[in-house]
């Protein structure tokens, strides 16, 4: 184990980036992230902005420059238990989780094959099953197999031993404890998409076809539940006319009261998803201001002036299911207008906002959060950073300058001990 290293904990774009830049600065480096993989909330992206890539083409890169490097150590389906000391020196416990599939394993998908079991696909937000022996997604770093300890009963006699070939599969694997000396820490927690269904005006849970922008990204991904075609969830069928309801639990004192900073990006970017799939689909954005923060400006013009695509600036009041059909009847307050309308769509997509990963249990104790659960920098101890989106809601390319200043800042404190 690597003494005096850089602890940092999250392994997505964020951390990732802070991991491989002090490494490749010639500092070791230990990785706590908490899912089976690495690549964070990115690698369940379809394509990403500014230039509509795929998530893997970037993170793939990193994957080889991680494999590269043997000065990181990386622990997936793991979690810091406690942190005590100071700069230059702190003591941390890791707890790495089981994932029954030891490094044997060549990802041939025989142990799924075989397993009885399924359970909700979480990276896919639900909308599919996985087995409960599974690979979390086709380019999932590392290509190791897990197996899902809640919904594997072993009543199928261990199956998934039984057929894998190469001794991969190992049923009494326990968690176990490590423990780390870092001579400073990072924090790249991240976010999850906020829980819209609270917003029960919204219909999320109650309407059936009514999804999430990041339920949009999985649908539109080639290694999403459809196989990347866009259709509505309750019928199968191609949308012909998509509502994207903007600020979904932003820029609202009962919800998250902040700018969720890409929402409106991303529904332009999966208006334009739309598009690419069915020409003739028309597409409403409603919104209360449209932000599209420096460069991003040109891709709000291009998308805005797209045939079939409309922004009407309006606060939807209300999303509910219309009536005898599977068709979704939004109302909204027309701004300019200022009359209520109703109107039908196939489908709607909520643009929800990015909420700090860890609010209900925070990483770190002894520190500032706000109130929605976002770290305040200046509350920090000396030697801790907090980067990307466990801050503030961010773009990819803002997340990775925020997470290579960081690097910087840890090799300092690791650098000044030395
Ligand atoms: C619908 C939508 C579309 C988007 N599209 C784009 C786009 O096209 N272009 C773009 O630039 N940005 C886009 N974004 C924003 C982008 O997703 C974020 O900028 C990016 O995910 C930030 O990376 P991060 O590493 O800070 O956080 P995350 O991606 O959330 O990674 C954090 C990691 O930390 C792990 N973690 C959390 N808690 C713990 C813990 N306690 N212990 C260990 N590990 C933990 C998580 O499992 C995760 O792997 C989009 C966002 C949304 C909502």
């Amino acid at each position: 184990m690597a003494q005096e290293s850089i602890l940092v904990i999250g392994g997505g774009i964020s951390g990732l980036t802070t991991a491989l830049e002090a490494a490749e600065a010639g500092f070791d480096v230990v990785l706590v992230e908490k899912n089976p993989y690495l690549g964070g909330r990115v690698a369940q992206l379809n394509k990403y902005f500014p230039k509509l890539c795929p998530p893997v083409c970037g993170l793939e890169l990193n994957y080889r420059r991680l494999k590269e490097n043997n000065r990181i150590t990386f622990y997936t389906l793991s979690q810091v238990e406690k942190i005590s000391g100071q700069e230059g020196a702190y003591d941390v416990s890791i707890t790495v989780n089981p994932r029954f599939v030891n490094d044997r394993c060549v990802a041939c998908d025989a142990c799924a094959q075989a397993c009885p079991a399924e359970r909700p696909d979480d990276f896919n937000f639900g909308m599919n099953k996985s087995k409960a022996a599974y690979l979390p997604f086709d380019q999932a770093y590392p290509q190791l197999y897990v197996i899902d300890g809640k919904y594997c009963k072993g009543d199928c006699r261990k199956a998934c031993q039984a057929a894998c070939k190469y001794e991969a599969v190992d049923l009494t694997m326990k968690p176990r404890t490590v423990n780390v000396r870092a001579s400073a820490i990072v924090v790249a927690t991240g976010w999850n998409p906020y829980e819209v269904a609270k917003a029960d005006n919204l219909g999320m849970g109650r309407v059936k076809n009514v999804v999430t922008n990041m339920m949009m990204e999985r649908l539109a991904a080639a290694n999403g539940p459809t196989g990347g075609k866009i259709l509505r969830p309750s019928d199968g069928q191609a949308p012909k006319k998509v509502a994207f309801v903007q600020c979904a639990g932003s820029r609202d004192e009962n919800h998250l009261p902040y700018c969720s900073y890409i929402c409106c990006l991303a529904s332009l970017k999966q208006t334009a998803y739309l598009k690419e799939q069915y020409p003739n689909a028309e597409a409403e954005i409603f919104y209360i201001d449209i932000r599209t923060p420096g460069k991003y400006e040109k891709f709000y013009w291009k998308v805005r002036d797209m045939a079939g695509v409309k922004l009407t600036k309006g606060k939807v009041a209300k999303v509910e299911q219309a009536r005898g059909s599977d068709d979704v009847a939004v109302t909204y307050e027309d701004i300019f207008s200022g009359k209520k309308v109703e109107k039908k769509f196939d489908m709607v997509v909520l643009a929800a906002g990015m909420e700090p990963a860890n609010r209900a249990k925070p990483v770190l104790e002894g520190i500032t959060y706000t109130p929605e659960g976002l770290i305040v920098p200046s509350s920090l101890k000396p030697g801790i950073y907090a980067v990307g989106t466990a801050k503030s809601p961010l773009d990819v390319a803002r997340s990775m300058q925020d997470a290579t200043g960081a690097a910087l800042k840890s090799i300092q404190a690791l650098a000044g001990r030395r």
